[in-house]
């Protein structure tokens, strides 16, 4: 294996730069958990900077140059330098995060000897021990959530705490998206640990956002299917979209274009809030108001035939279900829905929100 030089000067002792290769980035982010052991750290201030945290700090660094190394390594550079890193926490919402990026530019190098040469290009392949021990921790915890499939769903909190404090720790400490679906078992759980509740939302956090997004609108839109509503999974995860600031009208515009989505469960949704609205919000915005503004009449009105000895005639509106109900009659008696298969609540939630895309359009255009 090539090693790789990695260096934060912008040169390369032994040898001379003949390509530019174009800048590698990297970033890893330290979760909640480690944090707030990070906090609780500073109790025992008099004992010396916390260990734990010293060494978790050292492996995110660790894992994030061996990251840089790949990437340069598959760019064909051999080295990178001017390398930078940079710790930044990130906090917001009563959480933190520490988040390590490194970034640097990839580069060609011509040795100036053949001597230089060969240390760099024929180095004995190695591991470091902090790589290999986080790929067993992950592939166990890995084994031990597809475990879960194998089970009925109802009894996987029998056996609770079915991660260890540790294991939990590790998952919140870096963002690992190939642990969401099983998490996501473990949360929509019949009745998910306490320890689990707590720690789904924090494991969301832990991801890059569109991650983040794919998992929580996902699983919204099964909760909306219209032969199994689920209200409860929907209030959830409307709940996590609140604390971690993940509205994203795009996203709703995409469930409500999809097929068998109960519309009437989908509408408390539009109250959610984002801290920023961009122009482009806005758009996404209208958009989705547009579609509520242009649904088929999935409901009729109808000429009906008086008696057998009446020639007169009536309109009635017919239901979505197939009601019978006056022409005058706008929510069908029976099961309360329109003519375009919406409650009366639902009406109401749209024209809040309607309300809530023409302010916003207003303020928009008194920036301009
Ligand atoms: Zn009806």
């Amino acid at each position: 294996m090539k090693k790789i030089i990695l260096t934060t000067t912008n040169s390369v002792e032994f040898g001379t730069i003949i390509e530019y290769m174009g800048l590698i980035q990297t970033c890893l982010i330290l979760g909640n958990n480690a944090v707030s052991e990070f906090i609780s750290g500073f109790t025992d201030l008099f004992g010396g900077f916390s260990n734990t945290l010293r060494s978790k700090f050292d492996e995110l660094y660790e894992n994030a140059s061996k990251e840089i190394e790949d990437k340069a390594r598959k760019k064909g550079a051999d080295a990178v330098v001017g390398m930078k890193v940079d710790f930044e926490e990130l906090a917001g919402k009563g959480k933190s995060m520490f988040m390590i990026s490194i970034v640097g530019t990839a580069v060609k190098v011509k040795f100036d000897s053949e001597a230089d040469e060969d240390k760099y290009s024929n180095e004995e392949l190695y591991v470091n021990n902090t790589a290999l021990n986080f790929e067993l921790t992950k592939d166990e915890i890995l084994r031990k959530l597809n475990d879960l499939e194998k089970r009925n769903m109802s009894t996987v909190e029998e056996w609770n705490p079915y991660l260890t404090d540790e294991q939990w720790n590790f998952i919140l400490s870096y963002s690992l998206p190939e642990y969401a679906e099983r998490l996501s078992d473990l949360y929509n759980a019949p009745k998910p640990s306490d320890t689990t509740q707590e720690n789904y939302p924090r494991y969301i956090a832990t991801l890059e956002i569109e991650d983040a997004k794919d998992i929580v609108y996902g699983n919204i839109q099964n909760a909306l299917n219209v032969d199994n509503v689920d209200a409860e999974k929907i209030k959830k995860y409307k709940s996590i979209i609140k604390q971690l600031n993940l509205f994203d009208a795009k996203r709703l515009i995409g469930i409500l274009n999809s097929d068998g989505i109960d519309i009437n469960s989908l509408t408390p949704l539009l109250t959610l809030d984002k801290d920023i609205y961009r122009e482009s919000d806005l758009k996404d915005m209208e958009e989705l108001l547009s579609i509520f503004d242009n649904l088929k009449d999935k409901g009729r009105k109808e000429e009906v035939k008086g008696g057998l000895f009446s020639k007169a005639s009536k309109i009635k509106f017919i239901c979505p279900n197939g009601h019978a109900n006056n022409e005058e009659v706008e929510y069908c008696e029976t099961c309360y829905l329109n003519i375009k298969g919406l409650t009366i609540t639902t009406v109401k939630e749209i024209e809040n929100y309607r309300k809530k895309v023409l302010t916003l359009r207003t303020l928009m255009s008194n920036l301009k």
